[in-house]
């Protein structure tokens, strides 16, 4: 075993160990079911120091890297889907803080004695209809005469939504029409205007509380105020290392979503018997093929995942090709849990159709991989693009 598959196990012991991820999966089921927070999963997560994880250790951190992160949070997603999806929004900003810091900027490090002294942060860009996500916005951001912002808007989906204290958001200046400009910077929770809505009541991920949160002229401290970027494609740091962290984090999310669907559909052939063959359905060739093929469709996500995320920690220099294989990475994931949750299905029969099934849940819950912008569709321009040198 190499040193980094020596660390990758013992973070996982430190971090997840079997006996914490079996009680996680057990509550997932209640709190899908009764569409309720993971309080009792944030607490234990909260103890083990699972929110300091990318903290530097020149910041009192653990100074994990995003392939380790990645790691942890494909184990965590393999247990608990929405625990897992939504700690991501928290992991995500953080990352994007140390991934600055390794590139040179050090502007947002305050983040980090925010994140020790246990401020939680949530992650507020989606908003209805923004198509153009982090190049764009439809919140108002209006310059105040000492440097703050007000903000208006609704931002959708913020998971997190019961107890984030932090709130990274975009809003967009429109003071000067002939140069609008987003503004990126941090709300905090107990700012005046902000509100969140009372309806939560979707397909999957319902642990994740992502409710919307609505923003009326909510003051944007001047010193919280992070970045102001020209609207459209224009790159920067601070976006570039959103993209890559939630591209990546995301798509770990359903890579541990489509191995435990895998690790379910073999428990569910072992378990039926099939009464023509005489056997279990793990004998019977057709179950194996469709077994053997999600598998080998399944084992690209993690080593694509893997090699993006080492290249970022190693500060590779993809280029203008790096949203191709960021997004490459997360859309993989996502469509591998989608298809290994169908294939488990087919595997467990009816009873994977209970919703008393973990595979029925899971099944939901890889559906909201559909959503992560950009979706496919919105994607694909992109690669043609790339391709047709247009
Ligand atoms: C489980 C899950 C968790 C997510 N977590 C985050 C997160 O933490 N942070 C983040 O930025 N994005 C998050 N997203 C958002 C996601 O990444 C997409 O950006 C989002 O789903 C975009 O969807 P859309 O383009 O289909 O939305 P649109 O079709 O443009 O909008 C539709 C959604 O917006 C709601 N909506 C529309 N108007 C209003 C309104 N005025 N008030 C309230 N709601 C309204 C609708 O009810 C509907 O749910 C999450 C998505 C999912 C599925």
């Amino acid at each position: 075993m190499t040193d980094r598959l020596t660390r990758r196990a013992e973070l996982a012991e430190r971090y997840l160990p079997d006996d914490l991820l079996a009680r996680f999966r057990e509550r997932a089921a209640v709190y899908d079911r009764e569409n309720r927070f993971f309080d009792e999963d944030l607490a234990e997560l909260t103890e083990r120091g699972y929110l300091q994880l990318f903290v530097p250790q020149s910041a009192g951190g653990p100074g994990l890297s995003l392939d380790e992160v990645s790691h942890l949070q494909q184990r965590l997603a393999g247990a608990a889907p929405g625990t897992a999806l939504a700690i991501n929004m928290h992991l995500m900003c953080t990352g994007v803080v140390k991934a600055m810091g390794d590139r040179g900027d050090h502007s947002l490090d305050g983040v980090f004695a925010e994140v020790l002294a246990g401020e939680i942060f949530a992650f507020g860009i989606s908003e209805p209809s923004n198509d153009w996500v982090m190049q764009g916005s439809r919140t108002a951001a209006v310059p105040q005469e000492d440097g703050s912002y007000l903000l208006s808007g609704v931002k959708i989906f913020t998971s997190l939504s019961p107890v984030w204290t932090r709130l990274i958001t975009h809003g967009l200046d429109s003071s000067d029409p002939e140069n609008p400009t987003l503004v990126y910077g941090f709300l905090e929770r107990d700012t005046p205007g902000i509100t969140v809505s009372d309806q939560w009541d979707v397909l999957g991920m319902r642990a994740s509380q992502s409710r919307a949160t609505i923003l009326k002229d909510v003051r944007m401290r001047p010193e919280r105020v992070s970045r102001r970027i020209p609207a459209g494609r224009v790159p920067d740091l601070l976006t570039f290392a959103i993209t890559s962290n939630f591209q990546l984090l995301i798509g770990s999310v359903y890579a541990g979503v489509a191995r435990r669907a895998l690790d379910l559909a073999a428990a569910g052939l072992k378990a039926r018997k099939s009464a023509k063959a005489g056997t279990t359905y793990a004998e019977v060739p057709e179950s194996r093929t469709r077994l053997a093929d999600a598998y080998v469709e399944y084992l690209a996500v993690p080593a694509q995942l893997e090699a993006c995320c080492r290249d970022f920690d190693e500060l590779a220099d993809h280029g203008a090709d790096w949203p191709l294989l960021l997004v490459s990475a997360r859309l993989n994931a996502s469509n591998a849990a989608r298809r290994a949750a169908e294939t488990a299905l087919m595997c467990t029969s009816g009873s994977g159709f209970d919703n008393g099934h973990e595979l029925s849940r899971l099944y939901r819950d890889a559906t909201a991989g559909l959503f992560h912008p950009p979706s496919a569709d919105a994607a694909r321009p992109m690669y043609a693009a790339a391709l047709l040198d247009d």
